[in-house]
């Protein structure tokens, strides 16, 4: 089957395509940044392009004859989008109203979408399940929940099928050292975190310690970057078997605190830095993680790999590629 894979040249975009390679899928990456580590990923099709730019993404169906699409492409700072909410709507939902119909020009009628946990915002409950309420605290957020949205819609009217994956926090890089994060345009903690490690940042900054967690710091569920890509594969399989559309939350069900992190950083990169206590920040929950039954129950897939695996591959990246 051929894949057209949105934001493949982006960090869990291109783990993904990776993984697809490993189980035989036919790749054509559409992203609007070049493609890095071309050598990791042998055999693509690669397009440089806006998926706002409709022409051109229908050149790329016409010409590739894709049979379904993972997409990934997207903006994803959270703090960013609450400074520049215009650009978030724009991109995230105005580029998958553009693919949707792009897709149905070409009937192309399978989806995977890049969903995350900030639509549940500050959650009711734990381990957050699919079905509790939605309150995204970011623009950001409100911009994956309207993303779902879209799509029920034109699975309604277009018969479009879709998997909606809502990760938790992603992080680490292939086991192989041959793809990981561009940290140069993300908020995540550890790769922040490792940039200290580094000495590239002389500190870095806990936003809250007061919150009624075991250490005070927050919680949050990191889940390997490549136990996000296998969930895609087998999602995507899912979907063409079943012809149904569905949402799935994935992370290891399993909480860390913002110290716990920071604190293995230190242990397996055998450095230190300075850790600023700094208040905390509007709209961060103090606790989430997933309960990932579901996607075990109907997919078939659990995390494979630990918090120590995380970090350890993550700091062999940052510490071989990044400068
Ligand atoms: P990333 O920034 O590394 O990758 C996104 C890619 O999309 C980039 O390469 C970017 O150039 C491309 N892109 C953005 N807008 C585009 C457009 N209009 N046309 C073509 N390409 C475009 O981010 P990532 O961490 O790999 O995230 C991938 C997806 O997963 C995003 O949708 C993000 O919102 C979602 N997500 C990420 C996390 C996380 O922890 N990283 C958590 C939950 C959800």
């Amino acid at each position: 089957m051929k894949v057209l894979v949105t934001g493949g040249a982006g960090y869990i975009g291109s783990h993904t395509v990776q993984e697809l390679l490993k189980q035989n899928y036919e790749v054509v990456i559409v992203d609007i940044i070049d493609l890095q580590h071309r050598d990791a990923l042998p055999g693509v099709s690669f397009y440089q392009g806006d998926i706002l730019d409709k022409d051109f993404l229908n050149g790329v169906f016409q010409k590739e004859r894709v049979e379904a699409v993972i997409h990934f492409a997207a903006l994803k700072a959270p703090g960013e989008s609450m400074r520049e909410p215009a650009k978030y709507f724009y991109n995230n939902i105005t580029g998958t109203v553009s693919l949707l119909d792009v897709m149905i020009h070409n009937d192309v009628r399978t989806i995977v979408f890049s969903s995350s946990c900030a639509i549940f915002g500050n959650p009711q409950r734990l381990p957050v399940s699919e079905d509790i309420p939605f309150s995204p605290e970011s623009v950001y957020g409100e911009t994956k929940l309207m993303g779902e949205t879209v799509l029920k819609w034109f699975d309604k009217t277009a018969g479009i099928k879709y998997s909606a994956l809502r990760y938790f926090n992603a992080a680490g890089a292939s086991l192989d050292n041959s793809i990981g994060e561009d940290w140069s345009h993300t908020e995540n903690l550890i790769p922040i975190t490792m940039k200290a490690a580094m000495g590239v940042t002389p500190s870095i900054s806990i936003f809250g310690s007061d919150y009624n967690t075991p250490d005070g710091t927050a919680i949050r569920d990191y889940i390997h970057v490549v136990d996000l890509a296998v969930a895609h594969v087998k999602a995507l399989e899912h979907t063409v078997q079943t012809r149904a559309s569905s949402t799935y939350n994935l992370g290891t069900g399993k909480g860390n605190t913002v110290r716990e992190v920071v604190e293995a950083v230190k242990a397996v990169s055998n450095r230190d830095f300075k850790v600023i206590e700094a208040p905390r920040r509007l709209g961060d929950p103090a606790a989430i993680w997933a309960d990932c039954s579901k996607a075990e129950r109907e997919l078939g897939w659990k995390a494979q790999y630990s918090l120590d695996t995380i970090i350890q591959s993550a700091w062999k990246w940052h510490s071989t590629h990044s400068s």
